[in-house]
């Protein structure tokens, strides 16, 4: 059986398994015992391995990506398309977000008790996730700590923006010294990435397990009674996501990268599974660039560029969730935001899902800072956060599908990337070899899966 169907079994097992539990005994202690000391762990131990290696993929691959594209000019316009396209996908999502729930209003209907028992519920630990954030000190310092004082904190504490701007100086460095001095960085770079890949080839394997076992915490756990309360408010963002994926994003893949959305589906389904069942964006990159090297053949240097920035940087599925989410506080307590306010959220919507970290529920702080700068009581957001673990694994795979969609365009505008190519089901004789590109980091062969 190949990698993908093990990995897809295992998810329906572990659903499967996790529904029948909660159903007939949700409260059992023998339950709580096998999450605590099985599933909880074998799935932490499997997300672990994928965060292990999120800090040197994303130097390596940045690092080469950004010095393969050879001067600061081509930098500069490749990086420029990137945010643009970032911005403007984000932005349709979150557009599209609005209109549906100004169409079905779910917020409307709820009636007060509820309201009062799930903000009973969720008030410390909303109150508890804000707090420890510091999503509060938004401001121009944010941005001045985009610069690291110090790179390897950054990388140690994981801030990823951080790493990110360092990598792609270094980068900048290695392509403006003389190509003599920088070749030994180059190959210990790419080297890095190989070893690095190796392992996650290695962290694949054990997808079916980890995925069963993340699964099967959360469906065995979940307070399914709270998802008939909110009903309306989850079939809202659900389907919100579910049409930016089919209609918009497959749509910017036809035209844009010329790619049949069908195809492009089909090639990243390892992608869709991991970011699902891992819930976070980081955890999935890894897979995301294998997947894209694999089995949409984008080369290198396109994708190390583009790929790790999307990981923090383009969460479409995230913006479209914030937008749903504070005009349904809103609605909740019956605070009517004008289409200036409305247009605000937007735009709000898309800089903080940029500022969010690619963590399983990375968005909510940012989320309640947001909905208090339109008017809306942050601590409102306590209402979903029940049900929030559902909709988090489902908009993270926008958030990731949506950076692969950006790589294929980029890729595709400069001219290194041929969307027939990989009309093929990789693997096959039809399928290429190798990316159509042969600068550093394009030299290893990816490892099937
Ligand atoms: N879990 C999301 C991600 O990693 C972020 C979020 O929306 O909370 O992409």
């Amino acid at each position: 059986m190949k990698l993908h169907s093990k990995i897809l079994l295992g998810l329906a097992l572990g659903a499967g398994a996790g529904i029948a539990v909660n159903l007939g005994a949700a409260d059992a202690p023998w339950v709580a015992w096998i999450n605590r000391y099985l599933t909880g762990p074998a799935g932490q131990v499997f997300l672990r391995l994928l965060f292990m290696v999120v800090i040197p993929l994303v130097f390596a691959t940045l690092s080469l990506g950004v010095a393969g594209l050879g001067d600061l000019r081509n930098l500069g316009r490749v990086g420029a398309k990137t945010l643009v396209y970032f911005l403007v996908s984000t932005a349709l999502a979150a557009a599209l977000g609005l209109v549906m729930v100004n169409l079905t209003r779910p917020g409307e209907g709820l009636p007060p008790e509820t309201v009062e028992r799930l903000q009973a519920l969720y008030a410390g630990q909303a109150q508890e996730r804000f707090s420890s954030s510091g999503a509060g000190e938004f401001g121009i310092d944010t941005f001045v700590q985009i610069v690291p004082r110090n790179p390897v904190r950054a990388a140690a504490d994981m801030q990823m923006l951080s790493l990110i701007f360092f990598s792609i100086v270094f980068g900048v460095a290695l392509a403006l010294i003389p190509s003599e001095r920088a070749a030994p960085m180059l190959r210990l770079l790419e080297s890095l990435a190989e070893a690095v890949t190796k392992i996650i080839e290695l962290a694949m394997r054990l997808a079916p397990y980890g995925v069963f076992a993340l699964i099967f915490v959360v469906t065995s756990t979940f307070g399914w009674g709270l998802l008939k309360q909110l009903a309306l408010y989850v079939v809202v963002v659900l389907a919100g996501l579910a049409i930016h994926a089919a209609v918009t994003l497959s749509l910017l893949v036809r035209t844009l990268a010329g790619l049949s959305p069908a195809r492009f589906w089909s090639n990243i389904r390892e992608v869709v599974i991991t970011a699902f069942s891992t819930s976070s964006s980081n955890a999935t990159l890894p897979t995301t660039l294998l997947v894209a090297e694999r089995n949409l053949r984008v080369p290198a240097k396109i994708g190390g560029f583009v790929l790790p920035l999307g990981a923090t940087m383009n969460m479409n599925g995230t913006a479209l969730f914030e937008g749903v989410t504070v005009l349904f506080v809103a609605q909740v307590f019956g605070i009517e935001l004008t289409l200036a306010k409305q247009a605000l959220v937007i735009v709000l919507s898309v800089l903080t899902a940029i500022g969010t970290a690619g963590v399983p529920g990375g968005s909510i702080p940012l989320l309640m800072m947001m909905a208090t700068s339109v008017g809306v009581p942050g601590e409102g957001i306590a209402i979903i956060l029940g049900v929030d673990r559902i909709l988090d694994m489902t908009r993270t795979i926008p958030n990731v599908a949506g950076d692969l969609t950006a790589a294929c365009v980029v890729a595709r505008s400069e001219g290194l990337w041929d969307p027939r190519a990989v009309e093929a089901e990789p693997g096959t004789e039809a399928f290429p070899k190798k990316p159509l590109d042969e600068s550093p980091g394009a030299s290893y062969e990816p490892p099937e899966l």
